[in-house]
């Protein structure tokens, strides 16, 4: 196995759908660089929240072989998948339901809760990142008092606090004004860049394709690679 940061081999995912069943990926391979940003575009049940869920190691395929960071997510148990999930990865998703009675600032520690990361740490990490994200003064507000775009980079500031070596976003921007959209997505790149992360996009906004590195486009289940 090559060094990439993911590594899909020939993966086809099937769903059963009343009697028949639904090809949702079909022998997709693909190989994406440690600190790549790639965007994944296509129509509306082209597989895109498919694949992101088997490189989350949410889900397993039916054919095929997913590889992330070193690890073939394919044969983990349910218990490694979930340790690796809590450690490794961020997800970020289209509505993102953030706790509504914590403050944004609890919202953004959880994850660091979750691996028992000590308190002042935890802190300090949510501090930084929300400072990144230009939410400092949003800090002790709830999600209820936050704008659609607000709460979208509190999403991303909890899906990166535990500093993931790999982002998952699926279709972050989709529920947002053109301007808010603009923001999440200058969030994601620039902690990406900085922070050396691998980004996997889902989206249908063509304004991703300026900003990331490779746009790859799935087609009923097939990958159309853009180059
Ligand atoms: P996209 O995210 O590009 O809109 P999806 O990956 O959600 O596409 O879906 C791809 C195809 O697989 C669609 O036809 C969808 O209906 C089907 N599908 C996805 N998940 C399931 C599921 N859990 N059960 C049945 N069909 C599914
Ligand atoms: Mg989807």
């Amino acid at each position: 196995m090559m060094d990439y940061a993911v590594l899909l081999e020939g993966v086809t995912r099937r769903f059963a759908s009343g009697d028949s069943q639904v090809t949702a990926l079909s022998k997709v391979s693909l190989q994406v660089r440690h600190g790549e940003r790639l965007a994944l575009v296509g129509p509306s049940g082209s597989g895109k929240t498919t694949l992101l869920n088997l490189v989350g190691a949410l889900d397993r395929p039916d054919e095929g072989a997913v590889h992330c960071l070193k690890r073939t997510i394919t044969t983990l148990s349910e218990k490694a998948a979930a340790e690796f999930r809590r450690r490794h990865v961020g997800l970020v998703f289209q509505d993102d339901a953030l706790m509504p009675e914590l403050t944004v600032h609890e919202n953004a520690e959880l994850p660091l809760a979750l691996l028992r990361t000590p308190k002042a740490a935890r802190r300090r990490a949510a501090a930084d990142i929300l400072k990144d994200l230009g939410l400092s003064d949003k800090k002790t507000c709830f999600p209820a008092q936050l704008s659609g775009g607000e709460k979208q980079r509190v999403a991303v500031a909890r899906a990166v606090v535990h500093r993931p070596d790999l982002l998952l976003a699926d279709e972050p921007t989709a529920n947002l004004d053109a301007d808010s959209a603009e923001r999440v997505l200058n969030a994601i790149e620039s902690l990406a860049s900085e922070k050396g992360l691998t980004v996997l996009l889902a989206t249908h906004d063509p304004r991703v394709y300026e900003r990331f590195h490779r746009v790859v486009r799935l087609e009923d289940g097939r990958l159309v690679d853009e180059g």
